[in-house]
């Protein structure tokens, strides 16, 4: 593995082709963005306009792009991978997608001799550029191994977690919990500051009891109570993530009440935070009708 395409440069894939770099590979990106291309050609980031050039020059390509449909444009697409097939290249999932869009790309490619792995990854904007993101992994023990060098690059802890689409139901699993954890730590903050208590004494008490999540430890006095909102990850795609939840659990025909809650506050939150807002903003959903 020498050159590592990256398709999608935003704020994730700009991190990852970054640390790549760092990290010794020769990297190729692009972008739908002529304007996204360009700031990262002045960052000294190879940028190319197609996709077919990023097949010629690449052993392995990262994606990193906003929904399920679009990954399928990507690969499947008009002008997408398959249409350019070149056999051995290990093609490396790490936008948060619908685990059978995944199984469905990976049997595609596996006709024309490409390989793909799901990698969705945690750690934001900054843990893309500092190459310590974690990433939740499917795919084959051979193609894992393969990969390691690159994901090592990227990432700071990697967990193989099954065949290809297992990383996807991981990264799905856990960010319905992040998405459900945060709606409630809004809410019983609240809740404690109208019975008296400050919510970081609040936190400080939670925090060392059975409470405590991520979201309590992590989120709130890093994004929420220092009032900087600026994680890098948006309201549009956590509520996308939440949908991919529900999508799942549909298509799996199971019931999951308190699940289809949290789909429904999330859903709802588009009423009143926008697509670009911090995804921390969802500690406000119902703040206003609190009274003071
Ligand atoms: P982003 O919107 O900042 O970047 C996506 C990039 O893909 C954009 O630059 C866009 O122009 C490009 N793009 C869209 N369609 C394209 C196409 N057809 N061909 C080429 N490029 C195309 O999103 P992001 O925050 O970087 O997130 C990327 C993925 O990573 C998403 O699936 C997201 O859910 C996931 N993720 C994000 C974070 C975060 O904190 N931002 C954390 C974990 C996972």
């Amino acid at each position: 593995m020498k050159t590592i395409g990256v398709i999608g440069l935003g704020n994730m894939g700009r991190g990852m082709a970054l640390s790549l770099q760092r990290g010794g590979f020769e990297v190729v990106g692009t972008d739908a963005s002529a304007t996204t291309r360009a700031t990262l050609a002045a960052e000294g980031v190879p940028v190319v306009d197609s996709i077919k050039d990023v097949v010629a020059k690449s052993d392995a390509i990262v994606l990193s792009l906003p929904t399920a449909a679009i990954v399928a444009q990507v690969v499947a697409g008009a002008d997408g991978l398959l249409s350019h097939p070149k056999a051995g290249v290990l093609v490396i999932e790490t936008s948060t997608s619908h685990p059978d869009t995944t199984r469905q790309l990976a049997a595609q490619l596996a006709s024309v001799g490409m390989s793909l792995i799901d990698a969705p990854v945690s750690g934001g904007p900054k843990g893309a550029l500092a190459g310590t993101m974690t990433m939740v992994i499917g795919g084959s023990d051979e193609d894992v191994a393969r990969a390691e060098p690159v994901l090592m690059a990227m990432s700071a802890k990697r967990v193989h977690v099954g065949g290809v689409g297992a990383g996807h139901v991981a990264k799905i699993a856990n960010n319905l919990l992040c998405a459900a954890h945060l709606a409630i730590a809004g809410e019983v903050t609240r809740l404690a500051e109208k019975a008296g208590v400050p919510t970081e004494r609040l936190l400080s008490g939670v925090n060392a009891g059975s409470g405590r999540s991520f979201v309590t430890e992590f989120n709130f006095p890093t994004w929420v109570s220092s009032g900087k909102f600026d994680s890098g990850f948006t309201m549009k795609l956590m509520r996308k993530d939440v949908r991919l939840s529900q999508e799942l659990i549909g298509a799996l025909d199971i019931d999951l009440p308190l699940s289809r809650k949290v789909a429904d506050l999330w859903a709802v939150s588009a009423e009143t935070i926008a697509d670009d807002e911090d995804f921390n903003r969802i500690v406000e959903l119902g703040a206003a009708r609190t009274k003071a």
